[in-house]
């Protein structure tokens, strides 16, 4: 557990993702400091509960989908997933994916896995998901 709440630990200039890059900077925060980690100052600059909100927003809303009796998401993620991530997602992702699970010390996970298929999720922006389900 991170101890101080508003500790600047990353800024928007830390993704590779553009999706990633939009989203935190609009959530994060205006300061022209260092970025302790990329040394940008041009980046919006995100604390821990910044990091854990992009993540609510970008994976587990992102990925939202809708049935016939509600919905859930299909990626979430939780401190007792930590380095027990099984989400694989594209290339470009992979960086910005251990980033977060380092920073925030949280794990990604599939929520259908439990069906007996594997999901291979390849997240090529914040809006277009394109799923692939092969039936084991
Ligand atoms: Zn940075």
């Amino acid at each position: 557990m991170i101890e101080d709440n508003n500790k600047i630990l990353l800024c928007s200039d830390c993704f590779k993702d553009e999706g990633l890059k939009l989203d935190s900077f609009q959530i994060g925060i205006d300061d022209n400091t260092e970025c302790p980690n990329c040394k940008s100052s041009n980046g919006k600059k995100l604390s821990i509960l910044i990091i854990l909100l992009l993540c609510r927003r970008y994976f587990s809303h992102g990925t939202f989908t809708k049935t016939e009796y509600g919905g859930a998401p299909l990626i979430e993620f939780n401190e007792q997933h930590y380095k027990k991530s099984n989400i694989d997602v594209s290339s470009w992702l992979i960086d910005d994916i251990k980033l977060l699970e380092e920073t925030a010390k949280v794990g990604f996970f599939i929520l259908v896995q439990d069906y007996g298929c594997l999901v291979k999720l390849n997240l090529y922006n914040h809006y277009r998901i394109k799923i692939r389900l092969i039936i084991l």
